[in-house]
Formats: C-alpha cells, sequence, structure tokens
C-alpha cells in the first residue's frame, strides 16, 4: 500500500516521509506538491493508498480543497486523510472535519516524529488486510 505526502515545501515532505519510514510503516510514499497534483496523482493510484497526508497552505490549491474535491468522488472519496498543517485554532480544525468525511485526523504544525506516529498508526491498522486463524493446511 502507499501513502500520500502533499505539501508545498519539499523538506516538509522528506522529512514526513522519513518519519513514516523510521516509525516502520513499509508502505511506498507518493508525494504531491499541492491540492491539483495531488488529485491527479489520486486519480492513478486510488486503489493503492491508505492514507493522504494533507499540509492546509500551497498554491493552486489548498488542502481544504483537496478534501472537498475528494469528497465529491465516491472512489477516492473513503481514503482517510489527515490535515498536517499550521492552521491549528479550533475553527480551522472545524471547517476542515466539515469539508469532507474522510478526515481522519488532524496534526499541527510543528509536531513530534511519536505525534505523527499516533495518529497515524490507528487508521493504517484499519486499513491494512490482516489474516487471523488461517489454516494452513498442515495436520
Ligand atoms: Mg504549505
Amino acid at each position: 500500500m502507499k501513502i500520500l505526502v502533499v505539501d508545498d515545501s519539499g523538506v516538509q515532505r522528506k522529512m514526513i516521509s522519513q518519519i513514516i519510514q523510521k516509525a516502520g510503516f513499509d508502505h511506498e510514499i507518493l508525494e504531491a506538491c499541492d491540492g491539483e497534483v495531488a488529485i491527479q496523482t489520486l486519480a492513478q493510484n486510488y486503489k493503492d493508498v491508505a492514507l493522504v497526508l494533507c499540509d492546509w497552505n500551497m498554491p493552486k490549491m489548498n488542502g481544504l480543497e483537496f478534501i472537498q474535491g475528494v469528497a465529491k468522488v465516491p472512489p477516492v472519496a473513503q481514503i482517510p486523510i489527515v490535515m498536517v498543517t499550521t492552521e491549528g485554532t479550533a475553527d480551522k480544525i472545524e471547517q476542515a472535519k466539515q469539508a469532507g468525511s474522510n478526515l481522519a485526523g488532524y496534526i499541527v504544525k510543528p509536531f513530534t516524529p511519536p505525534q505523527l506516529k499516533e495518529v497515524i498508526s490507528p487508521i493504517l491498522a484499519k486499513t491494512e488486510f490482516k489474516v487471523s486463524g488461517y489454516d494452513q493446511g498442515e495436520a
């Protein structure tokens, strides 16, 4: 599975990607520099994307417009989105919640690696295919 990291700052994208990898997730990381590119990337990869981490302030299409756009497209609308942004007021968080039913979490910058891990771990745990009590056919 894949994780899409959307941020107009290349440094932020790299930092988030490294935190995800160091936390032990083996997902392939896709990157997008704004909401428009993120929509295109999702259109090509939506079947494999387990999570989108999305900045708010970006040129062309910002994070709020992105989650509003994604919410209108049924196959993509199910993908959990976590906002990762400096916009940390209760108003902004509420605005993001109203914008898309797929908003699964909210992380305010600056954040620590454990904070990111705490938010994304339960989301990824839900989307991973798990087998329990597998009968391997051995006596
Ligand atoms: Mg930004």
